[in-house]
């Protein structure tokens, strides 16, 4: 079964553009993804999805028809769209055999896809049969302060505990910041203690102690570093979604069977 890249990720962290640039690279060496879009609002799609939210709802009409504002529209769209889900289901089994990867975007704004129902449906359903990788998008430049970085760590977290599927940390825009300093924050703890100690803005003493929790979580992640707009990377992240299938057969498909 080729593998679900499901790309999550604050809003305009770059999983649109990450889903082109990735969907450019598997077209570039003629092995072709299946492609999905849950974002109900996005204006302008910059590749082509073979299954679009929006050709099931327009979230505006949802907006006026509900009495919602923008993001209750979005997620009573995409709740509308799940109830449809088993169609799509039908449409990507029949061309599993022919795709190498399933390319899922979601919706801007990360809660409406990590904290809804319609979230978890389409999220488990999708890792009930195929190898699902959740690909975490990150925006390195806007992520350099250490309590900010630690707030998009425990966000992280919370989606990695929630959903238990193998996971990538993908620090993107590293054409701008690299990464480095993350995977040093990372990797060397009191590296990272260092910089929390000179920032003033936060509660560092809370700060500290949930720095030890993710000592914990980052053991069970992969990293990589990637640039959407200049294609940096891209090798890097599809060696990680391979490691991330082998361990989802190792790890998260007995736990299923035991489940159904
Ligand atoms: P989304 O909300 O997560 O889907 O984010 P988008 O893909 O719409 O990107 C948000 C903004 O970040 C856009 O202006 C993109 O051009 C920009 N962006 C995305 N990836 C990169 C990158 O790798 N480098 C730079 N410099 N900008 C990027
Ligand atoms: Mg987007």
């Amino acid at each position: 079964q080729p593998p679900v890249i499901l790309c999550i990720g604050m809003a305009g962290s770059g999983k649109t553009t990450f889903m082109q640039r990735i969907n450019a690279h598997l077209h570039a060496k003629k092995t072709p993804p299946y492609v999905v879009n849950l974002d109900p609002a996005v204006g302008n799609l910059p590749f082509t999805a073979n299954i679009d939210v929006r050709d099931t709802v327009n979230y505006k009409e949802v907006m006026k028809q509900y009495n919602l504002g923008p993001n209750g529209g979005i997620l009573t769209s995409l709740n509308l769209f799940t109830t449809k889900f088993d169609q799509v289901l039908d449409l990507i089994a029949k061309r599993a055999d022919s795709v190498s990867h399933i390319l899922v975007d979601t919706p801007g704004q990360i809660e409406i896809f990590t904290w809804s129902a319609s979230g978890s449906i389409i999220t488990d359903t999708l890792a009930s049969t195929y190898p699902t990788v959740i690909a975490y998008i990150i925006d390195t430049p806007r992520t350099t302060a250490p309590a900010t970085f630690m707030s998009n760590m425990l966000y992280a977290c919370s989606i990695l505990y929630k959903t238990k599927l193998p996971f990538i940390l993908v620090f993107n825009k590293t054409d701008v910041v690299s990464h480095e300093f993350a995977v040093e924050w990372m990797t060397d703890f009191e590296k990272f203690q260092e910089a929390l100690s000179h920032d003033t803005t936060y509660m560092s003493s809370l700060m500290n102690s949930m720095s030890l929790v993710l000592d914990e979580f980052y053991s069970h992640l992969k990293v990589v570093g990637v640039s959407a707009v200049t294609g940096n990377g891209v090798e890097d992240f599809f060696a990680a979604v391979d490691e991330a299938a082998v361990e989802y057969e190792r790890d998260y498909k007995p736990e299923i069977e035991r489940m159904i």
